[in-house]
């Protein structure tokens, strides 16, 4: 990877507010046409949908049905389990969306009626669509070993949908003595937030070092070789001790676990094929596929994740509905916040132009991921996508994005984090108003 350079990246993208308005700006026309567009979901992908297509054209009906009031972002969650941050700070309503007119619904889609273009609810609403956006995220596709269910949730978190799970793996975090092992079994590719569990283990161990200091993690990892691998590992010898007796960390990857035979909750062990790692707390995030509701209306393909046209986010299996956001196969985009925000921005367009009987420009997407690995101490990775007609792909621009660099200095490092954190305000703002 080259080195990351940040005013490079800036000149390729005209920075991501400037990409999403090139994008959006580019079909708008003056008289409004209408149409109905109803959103399932309103997390990154369906509320940034919603709110760019609100603001493209106002006369366009948008209803957003989403079963919570509060939305919980994942994205900064590891900082409430370490404790650096309180749930309430990473909730956001949808008052900023229903100030522009746009129709927020607090119910659960139950079923979607491609051919008659209809949603209906658990609650009995029916609504009509001329276009429909289905982005309802993950869901779970639990492992086949013993002891994991449902239940198990309530007492082993996965805290991969942020909310009460995170509040749940908090509270037994802080619950645990010191000398107590936290276990964390990271999920296969491809998943939600490839850095996600690395980063979680790094807040762990720094909330672990200032507060409960004879604590370890242990991960039980089903891959050889993860996210920022390099960049974390770093970041673990610099300040956990990783590589030495005393290390916080001890990373066990997908050879030397072998089988995982079974998550006991009521023993609180992991089985694997060489060892029993007995827990305090398991922090159990199961392999993935698309949220439920993109399952049951039959969007998905055998691999449980979505095809869809990569320009307009259209569907390929039912014409009239989109899927974006991480239920959506975006090649080579990482299932993250900011890919889920760039889409939608994407898909506005596309909708706005669908409706207007306009043709829709070729895209180009970006996507930065920030990782908190400790105290000051931060770094990314970033890229600027189009897409490819020839090979129909949406690809990574030859030189636009890169890694921190491993040699980075600690005034960088420390920036990365001011950096991450205002990148956490402007995607909040630009999300859901
Ligand atoms: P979601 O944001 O999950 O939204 C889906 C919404 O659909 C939910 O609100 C849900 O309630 C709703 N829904 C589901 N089913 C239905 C239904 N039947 N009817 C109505 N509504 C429904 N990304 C980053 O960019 N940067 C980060 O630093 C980052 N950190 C992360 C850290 C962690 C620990 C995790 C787990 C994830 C992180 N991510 C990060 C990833 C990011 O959170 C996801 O990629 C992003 O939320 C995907 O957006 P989405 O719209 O596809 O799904």
């Amino acid at each position: 990877m080259t080195n990351f350079n940040r005013r490079g990246f800036l000149k390729l993208t005209g920075g991501a507010a400037a990409v999403a308005g090139a994008v959006v700006a580019a079909p708008h026309v003056a008289k409004a046409a209408g149409g109905k567009v109803v959103i399932v979901g309103g997390g990154v992908g369906g509320a940034t949908t919603a709110r760019y297509l609100k603001l493209a054209d106002p006369a366009i009906d948008v209803t957003l049905i989403e079963p919570n009031a509060t939305y919980h972002t994942c994205f900064m969650s590891n900082e409430v389990l370490s404790g650096e941050r309180t749930l309430d700070q990473i909730a956001v309503t949808y008052d900023g969306l229903k100030a522009i007119g746009i129709n927020v619904v607090k119910d659960t889609v139950s079923g979607i009626d491609a051919a008659g273009k209809k949603v209906s609810t658990a609650g009995g609403q029916t609504f009509a669509y001329d276009r429909c956006v289905v982005a309802p995220g993950i869901s779970f596709k639990l492992d086949g070993f013993g002891g994991v269910s449902d239940a198990m949730f309530d007492k082993i978190p996965h805290a991969w949908k942020a909310g009460p799970q995170t509040a749940l793996l908090r509270k037994q975090l802080e619950a645990m003595p010191d000398g107590g092992t936290f276990c964390l079994v990271a999920p296969p590719n491809p998943f939600r937030c490839p850095p996600g569990p690395y980063e979680r283990a790094s807040q762990i161990a720094m909330y672990f070092q200032h507060n409960k200091p004879k604590s370890k993690v242990v991960i039980l990892d089903r891959k050889d070789k993860f996210s920022k691998q390099g960049l974390f590992m770093g970041a673990w010898k610099e300040l956990y001790g990783y590589g030495t007796d005393n290390s916080i960390i001890r990373w066990v990857n997908a050879a030397e676990v072998g089988t995982i035979e079974s998550i006991d909750p009521s023993t609180m062990t992991v089985k694997t094929d060489f060892e029993t790692v007995k827990a305090d707390v398991i922090n159990y995030i199961p392999p993935q596929v698309a949220g439920e509701i993109a399952i049951s209306a039959g969007l998905t393909n055998d691999k449980g994740w979505c095809d869809v046209d990569k320009v307009t986010f259209e569907s390929k299996v039912h014409p009239g509905i989109h899927v974006l956001g991480d239920a959506s196969v975006a090649t080579s985009m990482l299932k993250s916040g900011y890919s889920a925000n760039s889409q939608g921005k994407v898909c506005a367009v596309a909708i706005n132009a669908a409706l207007k009987g306009q043709e829709m420009g070729t895209p180009s997407y970006v996507n930065t991921c920030y990782s908190i690995a400790g105290k000051d101490y931060g770094f990314s990775v970033a890229a600027v996508y189009k897409y490819d007609k020839e090979k129909d792909v949406i690809a990574g621009v030859a030189g636009s994005g890169g890694l921190t660099p491993g040699d980075a200095s600690a005034e960088m490092r420390r920036r990365e984090v001011e950096f991450a954190y205002s990148w956490y305000d402007n995607i909040l703002k630009d999300t859901w108003g």
